[in-house]
């Protein structure tokens, strides 16, 4: 039965229990064997597939079934990884806040949506997703964005009685309503079994990544077939000629590559989690990193939002109240208390915010604006009674105000450049006061009211411009946010890092600026922008790029939109922070939208890439830290999977290059287990390594992944450092064992002399993955402790190759022996190699920057 209480929890808890918990059904999952078997087909697994069916048809069944054995492992492993990634991504979506206010036993308090049941009455108001269907038990000024169902972008208008459907999204009024369907009930839920299927278009990380994959595979098979042509000229079998080409394909595919991404990703994202900023999608982490410019509001972002009412002024003088947090006591001084408690009260009329008393503590409940006008009427008056209004005019962010309306009376309240205006007359010294009042860094309300004539009736219908005229101005209230207190140190430490910030703000500008000084954001001379009016996009850029630091005031959310855009047509990389209804367009527009998880909208949030879980500015920052961390650990692990396809392609030119007459070192067996049997723990271990120190210290960089450094480093540098290791132990070892050029080696000992050359590239690879750790310092200038997984990866990829080396069957197949002691000596100098080439390498990058 639904009364006006609402349920009491123990129904709530019953129906519960019956119907399940409100959530979509989650969809049909993809079964495991189909998204395995897209792991076994996608475009490299395609290009081995057709490799491995060459094989068989040139009658060579053990490469064929190897291959097969590589696509499989391969395939498997992908699939953990992504399976991985999704169970991570999917944690994170449950740690979004879902809360709505309903009645149960007669109080309103907040529960998870997924808790609702059918007959629970929930209070909805401008900003709210509508968490189940529901019929509208009171509505004022209701509209509800439906376009996820219907796909019309225009707001629908509801009544008192009318539908609202779970999903949709309330834009402007506040409306009681009752549940009618939750779960897999709701009309969502049916339409959302409909559209499953429909896939998202790809992030540029994806397209990057997929042009990596392009170039890599194109790259290679273009190479294979140049080789496959020339060997066939300088006088081989095509058979020969076709085991060759099939070898430098499979070496330059960069097999494991891309599913290794995916899981750093989600690790960033995991770790970006814990630090109180949710991503909502993993390639944001990605664009995190290379953020440049961020535009942050200033209520609960730079300031605590902890709202203290400190003065009222009126025609009659000011009054100061002293009072801690949103309890009722205070000291309170000065002249006029009298109009005082006239401005508080009507104030409090016109919110919904209220303190309230929860556990011995007085706290805000909803807006801490409104909660401390309800403390400050308290603490004026001891009452707590307010009247019910009739009707509301809710607050929006254009007209800056808020009204409603009880008895013949219309209280309202709002920004004093707002209110002013409708006013009938303002005393002279009013206009200074604001002023004065913003310049000490206080948010100013104006206060006031309106005796309406005539029928009421005829109010109710009235429009928000129809009503708020003609106003009598009762006074000003003015209230203190203090920043947040290590906010001023973020600060500083984002503009280390290269990255500007801006203050954009619905405050007033001399409040703003007020705020921007205590935290050092804006330094002299002082430069605050007013969104009425912006200058030119030229002169507005100007101003935000030269300098420091830069407060925009009073801002609309198109002048928000404005900001973004600009700032992305000089290549900045924008994260917008946005709480409104209004908001989303500018949100979706900036490459970073950022929500806040506590305060703000569920609108915000949907439209948001990163959700600041305690809304706090310096989890923006430190989210970029992870970013950028991630960042380069996917360029790290991509250097050390690339350098050792030099040593791979290397042993197969030499044997063309000398038509065949020196021996092949390393066989594509041999470069398959590579691959994907000693390189993929170290890969991945790289992918977690934690961010440096000193991520912060630079500036930011937006570079590809395969950019000059990288390609100088492998295919200049290391990699030939390694491959000329692999050649020297292959060619001592048979020079040690007898052999003349001209002959063919003995079986046994090409096979000792393959085993120690794989033996080579295998330690020089252990030595870069040591070296991949930094871009800029050895490798013994770091912890070890820092990577512990590193540790073990490398113990992994020496026990894979024990295995390959001493498992007769498995070394016999990858066509190798075990070293003899002097390849085994020989092949243990490629560490050092490795190191002291990296060494040089980055001493004398070192030496080149400082000049
Ligand atoms: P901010 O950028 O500091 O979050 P907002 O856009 O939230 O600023 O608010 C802009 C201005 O609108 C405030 O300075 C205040 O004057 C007014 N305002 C904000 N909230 C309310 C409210 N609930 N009722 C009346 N006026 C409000
Ligand atoms: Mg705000």
């Amino acid at each position: 039965m639904r009364t006006v209480e609402g349920l009491s929890s123990e129904r709530a808890a019953q129906l519960l229990k019956q119907a399940g918990p409100n959530q979509l059904p989650v969809e049909k999952p993809v079964p495991q064997w189909r998204k395995l078997w897209g792991e076994m087909t996608h475009f490299f697994a395609l290009m081995l597939w057709c490799a491995a069916a060459l094989a068989f048809i040139a009658d060579m069944p053990q490469l064929g079934v190897a291959i097969v054995v590589v696509i499989i492992v391969n395939g498997v492993f992908a699939h953990i990884q992504q399976e991985r990634a999704q169970h991570a991504a999917a944690r994170l979506r449950g740690l979004l806040p879902a809360d709505v206010a309903v009645r149960r036993d007669g109080t309103v308090r907040k529960v998870h949506a997924s808790e609702l049941v059918v007959d629970d009455l929930v209070l909805l108001a401008a900003g709210d997703r509508v968490p189940a269907d529901v019929v509208l038990v009171s509505a004022s000024a209701c509209a509800v964005d439906e376009s996820m169902l219907t796909g019309e972008s225009d707001p629908v208008t509801k009544n008192a009685g009318d539908l609202a459907w779970g999903g949709t999204f309330f834009v402007n009024g506040y409306a009681e309503a009752a549940v009618t369907a939750t779960g897999a009930r709701t009309r969502l839920a049916g339409i959302a079994a409909l559209t499953s299927g429909a896939v998202s278009p790809p992030t540029p990380l994806a397209l990057e990544l997929r042009r990596i994959v392009r170039v890599t595979a194109g790259m290679a098979l273009g190479i294979a077939a140049v080789f496959f042509l020339a060997s066939l000229l300088v006088g081989f079998q095509w058979r020969d000629s076709f085991l060759f080409s099939i070898g430098v394909a499979v070496a330059l595919v960069p097999e494991g590559l891309l599913p290794t991404v995916t899981l750093s990703l989600a690790m960033g994202a995991q770790r970006m989690a814990t630090r109180n900023g949710l991503v909502r999608n993993l390639e944001a982490v990605e664009t995190l990193g290379s953020t440049t410019f961020i535009c942050t509001d200033k209520t609960g972002t730079l300031t605590q939002n902890r709202m203290n009412a400190v003065e009222v002024f009126t025609s009659d003088g000011t009054v100061s109240i002293t009072g801690e947090g949103y309890a009722p006591t205070a000291d309170v001084r000065g002249n006029g208390v009298e109009r005082a408690v006239q401005v508080a009260l009507a104030a409090r009329t016109a919110s919904q915010g209220r303190a309230e008393l929860h556990k011995g503590q007085w706290r805000a409940q909803g807006d801490p604006m409104e909660a401390a006008i309800d403390a400050l009427a308290r603490r004026l008056t001891g009452s707590e009674s307010v009247s019910v209004p009739l009707r509301r005019l809710p607050f929006d962010p254009v007209r800056r105000r808020e009204s409603a309306l009880v008895g013949p009376d219309l209280f309202c309240k709002g920004a004093p450049e707002t209110v002013l205006p409708v006013c009938e007359s303002v005393p002279g010294p009013l206009k200074e006061q604001v002023e004065e009042m913003a310049a000490h860094g206080l948010r100013v309300i104006a206060v006031a009211r309106r005796r309406l004539r005539g029928n009421p009736e005829a109010w109710l219908a009235g429009t928000a411009a129809e009503l708020e005229t003609g106003l009598e101005l009762l006074g000003l209230i003015g209230l203190q946010d203090p920043p947040r207190p290590d906010v001023g140190n973020v600060i500083r430490a984002a503009r280390k890092a290269g990255v500007k910030v801006a203050m954009i703000t619905g405050d007033h500008p001399a409040t703003a600026a007020a705020i921007a000084r205590q935290i050092g954001l804006i330094g002299a001379p002082e430069y605050v922008l007013e969104g009425a009016d912006l200058p030119e996009d030229e002169q507005m850029l100007g101003a935000l790029l030269d300098r420091d630091g830069v407060v925009v005031s009073r801002v609309s959310p198109e002048q928000k939109l404005r900001v973004a855009k600009a700032l992305q047509t000089r290549g900045h990389v924008v994260a917008m922070t946005g709480d409104g209804v209004n908001d989303g367009p500018a949100l979706r527009e900036a490459d970073i939208g950022v929500a806040m998880g506590r305060s703000g909208t569920d609108v915000a949030r949907e439209a948001a890439d990163l959700v600041l879980l305690d809304d706090h500015f310096g989890t923006i920052v430190s989210a970029i830290e992870q970013g950028r961390a991630t960042y380069a650990n996917i360029h790290r692990f991509l250097t050390y999977h690339l350098t050792d396809n030099v040593a791979e392609l290397t042993p197969f030119v030499i044997w063309a290059l000398s038509g065949g007459r020196f021996p092949l070192a390393l066989g594509v067996l041999q470069i398959l287990a590579l691959d994907i049997g000693t390189d993929l723990l170290p890969a991945l271990a790289l992918g977690a390594e934690p961010p440096g120190r000193r991520v912060l210290a630079r500036p930011p960089e937006r570079r590809h992944l395969m950019d000059r450094q990288l390609i100088i480093r492998v295919f200049c540098i290391l990699g030939p450092v390694e491959a000329a290791t692999e050649m020297a132990v292959f060619s001592a070892v048979l020079a040690g064992g007898g052999w003349a050029r001209g002959q063919l080696p003995a079986a046994g000992l090409l096979m000792a002399a393959s085993g120690a050359a794989f033996t080579a590239v295998v330690l020089g690879q252990l030595a870069n993955a040591f070296a991949c750790r930094s871009a800029t310092v050895p490798p013994w200038k770091l912890g070890w402790g820092t990577n512990r997984l590193l540790v073990w990866a490398v113990l992994g990829e020496l026990a894979v190759l024990t295995v390959c080396l001493y498992v007769p069957y498995l070394a016999t197949l990858l066509g190798q022996a075990p070293p003899t002691p002097l390849g085994l000596l020989l092949a243990l100098l490629a560490a050092p190699a490795v190191l002291l080439a990296d060494w040089i390498h980055k001493a004398v990058r070192a030496r080149l920057r400082r000049a």
